[in-house]
């Protein structure tokens, strides 16, 4: 893409360019929103960090700004400031749009880079510079986000970015399309050393970038509202001949699509990348027992404690219930710190997996969890638990993304099974599973399955391969739901009770035929005090797994699943 093209379709999307100030008696500068057409104070303005106090839009700022908002005071060390562009095709005009971008900007090329601090967390840092022709990324840009993910390497620091981009520089030719392959291997060095990369999309980060580095990272957030686009909007309308829908391209389409990890107000964004830099940090240590921010208000509900004698039906109607306690909330009592991070980078974000990364007891893991919904509305967003393909693969993506920096996974059971759909299936949902479950074979991380509801099937077997498989004692686990055993088997749903004996899915049975390693005393689930208990629970278990290296944790884990079958010859 071209950088005056996007500055075009920038404009269509009216994005946030201040409009000429208007001086009034008072001395009050004003300036027009772009979001809501209001006049508003300057001053008031620039104090929000340039975010419209009446209506939450997000105006560009510069690249200076950006970083004096964002890191901690005086700690920034710029690298290759005088690294600029030049003229290399003899492009016509070129060298002067240079000097215009230079005087309009005050900088010599289109991004800074540097050494920073982010709530004292150190980092390489790389800003895309909106006012320098539009971001767009020539060989000056390139080289110099390249050499700071060199010197980022060289140094073990991790890399923060922040995209602002119209494309590829098209004065430079195709030289300019290079630099995407540039970037991106040096970004693949310093991924390869085990260190983090984080981005930020900013408005409008469009073109060759987004086929590059800006979507290369292990945590990509955005910025409200940002235009996110690989073809700007002007363009797929000229293509298609349609007219694009409201927010089509912005940051919450990219997230419910599955390309965002998250949206992050600019006021928060130096805590998320500060907690997001602590939990890649392998120095860090995170709070033994902080303050646990209440991500989902409900708290967990106390259940009727389990009768030692209930049926194995009425244990299946148990945790079905209302009343059980759900993944999220536990995942919130258990766990600290929890960021949430979404997406399957290809598809969809299921609201059926809720997954992301946690300080346990003190060490960073990953947590990926099954989620039925605590009311109605909830239960019809998430499919009642029951997971779509790409449910399967952003849980997929963030182990993967665990072995890469050594996190161990937790994973917490409890749904029906995999959804059936048309859509599941026209996305592989067979495939998805499969995926899951060899990677989880072969993990190099410790893992722990905690099966909390009810274990169905391939959709719970796709997050139960570890080191680990434990069962809450009140929870099923079974190859098939019963009502779908008795209809198939027996023609008859009503028979689900002799089912679910027939298959012999409670924790104790399952536990006694050597298919789960240990079952979980559930008593108190919907307390604290039970929470607690659970917490320490699993942070033992992956200390003792932690001890062994990672081809005797694939050995053993081999051999347990290797074991399991009865046969005679
Ligand atoms: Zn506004």
């Amino acid at each position: 893409m071209t950088d005056e093209r996007h500055a075009k379709s920038a404009n269509e999307l009216e994005g946030p360019v201040t409009e000429v100030p208007v001086e009034l008696p008072e001395r009050h500068v004003l300036v027009r929103c772009p979001g809501c057409r209001r006049a508003v104070d300057a001053a008031e303005l620039s104090s929000a960090l340039d975010v419209c106090p009446r209506c939450g839009t997000h105006l560009r700022i510069g690249a200076r700004r950006r970083i004096e908002v964002t890191i901690d005071d005086g700690s920034f060390e710029e690298w290759d400031e005088g690294l600029e562009a030049v003229d290399l095709l003899g492009f016509p005009d070129y060298p002067a749009k240079l000097e215009a971008a230079r005087e309009k900007s005050g900088e010599l090329d289109g991004v800074i880079t540097g050494r920073a601090s982010i709530g004292g967390e150190a980092c390489a840092l790389f800003v895309m510079n909106g006012d320098f022709m539009m971001g767009s990324m020539g060989s000056a840009v390139g080289e110099r986000i390249c050499r700071a993910f060199e010197r980022a390497t060289e140094e073990g620091l991790p890399v923060v970015g922040f995209a602002v981009s119209g494309g590829a520089r098209m004065q430079e030719g195709t030289t300019s399309l290079m630099q995407m392959a540039k970037v991106s291997a040096a970004v693949r060095r310093h991924g390869e050393e085990g260190l983090a990369y984080l981005v930020v999309l900013t408005d409008p980060t469009s073109g060759g970038v987004t086929a590059s580095f800006a979507m290369e990272a292990d945590v990509c957030l955005a910025e409200p509202g940002a235009l996110v686009a690989f073809a700007g909007p002007r363009v797929v309308e000229q293509t298609t001949h349609r007219r694009l829908p409201a927010g089509f391209q912005s940051a919450e389409f990219q997230l419910s699509h599955g390309f965002v990890d998250a949206i992050v107000e600019r006021s928060e964004l130096p805590g998320a990348i500060s907690g997001l830099l602590a939990l890649h940090d392998p120095s860090a240590r995170g709070p033994e027992h902080a303050e646990r921010l209440p991500r989902w208000p409900l708290p967990l509900r106390d259940q009727e404690p389990l009768r030692p004698d209930a049926s194995a039906y009425e244990r299946v109607e148990r945790v079905r219930s209302n009343h059980r306690p759900t993944i999220p909330a536990l995942i919130d009592q258990v766990f600290d710190g929890f960021f949430e991070l979404h997406g399957d980078r290809g598809f969809g974000d299921d609201p059926a997996i809720v997954a992301g990364i946690a300080w346990l007891a003190g060490r960073p893991v990953t947590v990926i969890g099954t989620d039925r919904g605590r009311n109605t509305k909830e239960r019809v967003e998430r499919n009642f638990g029951s997971p779509n393909p790409e449910g399967y693969r952003k849980a997929l993506r963030l182990m993967r993304q665990a072995e890469k920096f050594g996190r161990p996974v937790v994973c917490l059971v409890d749904t029906s099974g995999a959804y059936c759909g048309m859509g599941a299936e026209e996305r592989g949902q067979g495939a998805a599973i499969a995926d899951s479950i060899v990677a989880m074979s072969g993990l190099s991380v410790p893992e722990v399955t905690v099966i909390c509801g009810e274990g169905g099937s391939g959709g719970a077997l796709a997050l139960a391969v570890a080191d680990r498989v434990c069962m809450l004692s009140g929870a099923v686990y079974s190859v098939v739901s019963p009502e779908g055993c008795a209809s198939i088997l027996w023609r008859s749903a009503k028979r689900a009770p002799e089912a679910a004996e027939a298959l012999r899915i409670t924790a104790p049975e399952l536990e006694r035929m050597g298919l789960v390693d240990e079952v979980i005393d559930e008593a108190g689930m919907g307390t604290s005090a039970f929470a607690d208990a659970f917490g320490a629970r699993l942070a033992s278990m992956i200390d003792e797994l932690s001890g062994l290296d990672a081809s005797e944790l694939v050995s053993r884990r081999y051999d347990k699943f290797r074991s399991m079958g009865r046969f005679s010859e």
